[in-house]
């Protein structure tokens, strides 16, 4: 969690350019990819129509690294388990994809940090897809 710039509330603040969303980290640009709060998913930035498709297209759809706290992944995962998709949740945490998951018999809540976890399941997609 990153505190708000003073220049966001600034009239002529212009998000995909203002230099002080950058992380105080590294130095990367946060924007165009960060969501703040009253912002929405939209397909020039966030590509979330194109994710949308994607999902009632996937045979799979693999979760990691989001605690479903926004609108956009929630309705990937709902669309892609009404399309029929298995559904993988990986997090160490409860949340509404690891419930999801739990609902659907090729669902899986894989309870384990995505470093853990994402090792044997590439693993095991690769040799599946090279069997194919
Ligand atoms: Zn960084």
């Amino acid at each position: 969690m990153l505190p708000l710039p003073p220049s966001v509330l600034a009239d002529e603040f212009d998000p995909a350019t203002d230099p002080a969303l950058r992380c105080s980290r590294c130095g990367a640009k946060l924007r165009p990819h960060g969501l703040f709060f009253d912002e929405y998913y939209t397909e020039p930035l966030y590509r979330s129509e194109s994710a949308l498709q994607a999902a009632d297209e996937a045979a799979l759809l693999l979760v990691v690294g989001t605690a479903g706290a926004t609108t956009l992944p929630n309705l990937i995962a709902r669309g892609a388990a009404r399309a029929g998709a298995a559904i993988i949740d990986v997090n160490p945490d409860d949340d509404p994809f690891a419930e999801l998951a739990r609902a659907l018999r090729r669902g899986r809540w894989v309870r384990d940090s995505a470093a853990a976890a994402l090792p044997p399941i590439a693993a095991r997609l690769i040799a599946s897809a090279r069997s194919a």
